[in-house]
């Protein structure tokens, strides 16, 4: 059966991934085992994560001073990290917050934890923007800058990447890693599940320049602790093997594909036709999100009016269902309709999915 994935994550895969994953299932490398199976200090196991390691410095343009994690424990896992390691980088254990949408929201809760939170810019009555640079009160003294480059809920994404006067930045790039190039050189910490964009869910990217290792809390769980994770080169511990097998044969479709650059043409295609839809639609679709701000990742979107016609919503997601495209329910906590364009998926498949909404206004508009 043939459809079209368009869940927010964890999301869809490309083929040749799951193909190539398939056909070494059961004998990797005439081991004649699993890669679940391999120990994570074997030869095999090595040379996937030092494969993978290798691809995603070449794709992302790492500085050699950084270093490359692969973790367990998810985003959220490093909404705890991020302050166990860098809330004491001064004594005022104080952090800087942009918040911009629901997960930018939930590191705040719990950097809260382990220190003060200043949060950055006004609070937002809802999620459809980022305000401007003149609206924001950084605080010099904050151990570092934190916030979420796209929003996987709100769909809202930064276009540029936040001036912080020397303070450390840290981004979460879950949603929208190998998207698009990236400086990498202008953060401190930058870290990303893999379940939306690079792979499946279980394993997760952090990037962290040097002068950051060793400033751990005593209390942080060792687990976290991104000196000692960097010291044994992530595999302290068991490390999530089959995930990183997985994200290893990503990041080399990605290569295939023409690298970032190209991910990053596509997202511009497939991003700009919904909206174009949306936008000319008289209406009939509205975008939640204001334009500067509209991720190239996820667009969510209302029919029949700014608060959404439910039934008129339910009725497209069983249409779309019937023509085989999938998972575009809104999320829970804002409803309407959410159309995830990840990498994985293509440029045809976007434009399938732009001639499905010409068909369903022309069929249901009023
Ligand atoms: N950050 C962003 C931007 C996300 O979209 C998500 C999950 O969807 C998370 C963090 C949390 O990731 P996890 O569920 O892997 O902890």
């Amino acid at each position: 059966m043939s459809v079209i994935n368009f869940s927010a994550g964890p999301a869809k895969l490309p083929k040749a991934v799951l193909e190539t994953a398939q056909s070494e299932m059961l004998n990797y490398n005439n081991t004649g085992l699993s890669v679940m199976e391999l120990s994570h200090r074997s030869a095999d196991f090595t040379k996937i994560i030092t494969g993978a390691e290798k691809n995603l410095r070449e794709l992302l343009d790492i500085p050699e001073n950084y270093k490359v994690l692969f973790k367990q424990g998810g985003g959220t896992g490093q909404f705890s990290a991020v302050p166990l390691n860098l809330m004491g980088l001064k004594p005022g254990r104080c952090a800087d917050y942009i918040v911009t949408g629901s997960w930018s929201a939930k590191a705040v809760q719990e950097a809260e934890k382990y220190g003060k939170v200043n949060k950055v810019v006004p609070k937002l009555s809802k999620y459809s923007g980022i305000p401007d640079v003149d609206q924001w009160t950084l605080n010099p003294e904050a151990s570092y800058v934190y916030y979420c480059a796209n929003e996987t809920i709100h769909g809202v994404e930064f276009p540029y990447i936040p001036e912080t006067n020397g303070v450390p930045l840290v981004c979460d790039m879950s949603s929208n890693m190998l998207s698009r190039p990236v400086d990498v050189s202008k953060f401190g910490v930058i870290f990303a599940g893999a379940q939306k964009n690079m792979g499946c869910a279980g394993v997760t990217i952090v990037i962290i320049r040097e002068d950051l290792l060793g400033k751990a809390d005593p209390q942080c769980p060792v687990t976290y602790d991104y000196k000692v994770q960097a010291g044994n080169n992530s595999l302290y511990n068991t490390a999530p093997t089959y995930n990183i097998y997985i994200l290893g044969l990503v990041l080399q479709w990605v290569k295939e594909q023409g690298g970032v650059k190209k991910m990053s043409e596509n997202a511009d295609l497939k991003s700009k036709a919904v909206y174009e839809v949306v936008d000319n639609s008289n209406g009939f679709y509205n975008a939640t999100v204001e334009p500067c701000s509209r991720s190239r990742m996820n667009v969510p979107f209302r029919i029949g009016s700014k608060e959404g016609n439910e039934t008129l919503e339910n009725l497209f997601l069983e249409e779309a269902k019937q023509n085989g495209m999938i998972q575009l329910k809104g999320h829970r906590s804002v409803g309407g309709i959410r159309a995830s364009l990840y990498n994985a998926l293509s440029v045809d498949e976007a434009r399938a999915f732009v001639q499905f909404l010409k068909d369903f206004q022309a069929k249901h508009q009023m």
